[in-house]
């Protein structure tokens, strides 16, 4: 019998697992993919990312980010350039097979190539399911990303309401580095390529190019909350207005459609021996849709929760998740979807952000805090409030209004 048992093997499942091992937990993570298995995502890490892991991860770094265009409805171009942001570009076939063979060298049995059907619950612990097999620990944590097998299984949530959800068309789109430096940086080298938003690329949401060393990531998203969008008539303008524009000619080949749950902190996230990680538990920014973050800090946050609970033998313990990640993770949230709702409400209002940001450098800053996540959003959202309040009162009320 495991102490516990991680089912998904993405950066929540893998830190998390990693975590309860260094504690000291008999640890086996259940994973359906055979690694490095491919996961559509635009492969951006804030600065914040690097802070939470206990190891170096430059070697699968692809660029490091200093600069960012955003490309209002109107044809308006925002540069932003920050010289000090440490912002990252992976890929993340890379990135989750470099971190789940960090949660091995810790001591974590991973198995691939195994679905989880199902669970039972046993006297002292849970019974994991998959095609032929059975494994039992004393806890379990649901890592298993957006259509969570775990959160239905233990009676969480059954499905995604609408208006927590985000539809994405992405792909990932080989191109040598010359062409990349060409149609992505200011002076023709790779090294100063920098990510693209179009918000013009989808109302309620918005579309996105971001550069690895060998191939880009283009993708638009919206938030379903507001209608029903033809997402699939929307990507096919976008790519071709962003083939005319960059003067280039893409293979789609390796495009899919995805759903990313958007972030704000639910009430249940454990049972009396569960626990849900990442997008299990929907944690992803409703801004600008990072969810690795969250991923890292609420698996490592449930690996030490459960170690507290296996040394203690008290499983109950486990509660305690919820009441961390609120400390940690509300006000971020909460400060994040009040940004959001502003940003992505209407075209106009989008129109209006890049206008004033066209020619003030420090708003320009408070925005790559925002895409990079710098700082905490809470805090930026406090900053972007007084600078706009005090410097354009009229255009704030439009805004705000
Ligand atoms: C198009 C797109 C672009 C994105 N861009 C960014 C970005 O640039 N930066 C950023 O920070 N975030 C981005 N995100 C969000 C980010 O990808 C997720 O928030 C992140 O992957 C969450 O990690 P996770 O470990 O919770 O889940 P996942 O990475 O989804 O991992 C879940 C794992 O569980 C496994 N699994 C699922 N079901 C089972 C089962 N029944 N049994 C066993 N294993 C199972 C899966 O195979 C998978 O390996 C993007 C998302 C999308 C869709």
């Amino acid at each position: 019998m495991y102490d516990l048992i991680v089912v998904g093997g993405g950066p929540a499942g893998s830190m998390c697992a990693r975590s309860a091992a260094l504690k000291g937990l008999d640890v086996l993570l259940l994973e359906k993919e055979k690694f490095p298995r491919t996961k559509l995502c635009g492969g951006a890490l804030s600065p914040r990312v690097t802070e939470s892991l206990d190891f170096d991860i430059s070697s699968i770094i692809h660029l490091e980010l200093h600069h960012a265009i955003v490309y209002a409805p109107s044809g308006r171009k925002v540069v932003v350039n920050k010289e000090d942001a440490k912002g990252y570009l992976i890929k993340r076939n890379e990135f989750d097979h470099f971190l789940i063979q960090k949660a091995m060298e810790a001591g974590v049995t991973v198995l691939e190539g195994v679905k989880v059907q199902s669970i039972e619950q046993i006297r002292s612990g849970v019974r994991v399911l998959s095609h032929g097999d059975s494994f039992k620990s004393h806890l379990l944590v649901g890592a298993d990303g957006v259509n969570s097998t775990i959160a239905r299984a233990v009676g969480i949530r059954n499905k995604w309401p609408p208006d927590r959800v985000a539809l994405c068309i992405a792909a990932d789109i080989p191109l040598p580095p010359k062409e990349i430096a060409r149609i992505l940086s200011s002076d023709g080298t790779y090294e100063n390529a920098a990510i693209e938003m179009y918000p013009w690329a989808v109302e309620h949401g918005y579309g996105w190019c971001f550069p690895k060393r060998d191939e880009i990531s283009l993708g638009i998203g919206y938030k379903m909350k507001h209608q029903v969008l033809d997402l699939r008539t929307a990507w096919k303008k976008f790519v071709k207005k962003f083939e005319t524009e960059k003067g280039i000619k893409l293979d789609l080949s390796f495009q899919s459609s995805y759903r990313v749950p958007l972030g704000r902190l639910d009430k249940r996230l454990s049972t009396r021996r569960t626990m849900l990680v990442g997008d299990a538990a929907g944690l992803v920014s409703p801004i600008t849709g990072e969810g690795i973050h969250y991923a890292i800090r609420s698996g490592i946050i449930a690996g030490h929760v459960a170690s507290e609970a296996v040394k203690d033998k008290n499983p109950p313990h486990v509660r305690m998740y919820e009441d961390r990640l609120k400390k940690e993770m509300n006000a971020e949230f909460s400060a994040a979807n009040f940004v959001s709702n502003i940003a992505f409400k209407s075209e106009k209002k989008i129109e209006l952000i890049c206008e004033l940001a066209e020619n003030d450098l420090i708003l320009q800053d408070q925005m790559i805090d925002l895409v990079l996540g710098t700082r905490s959003i809470s805090k930026i959202r406090m900053d972007l409030t007084m600078r706009l309040l005090r410097h354009y009162p009229r255009k704030a009320f439009r805004l705000l209004r």
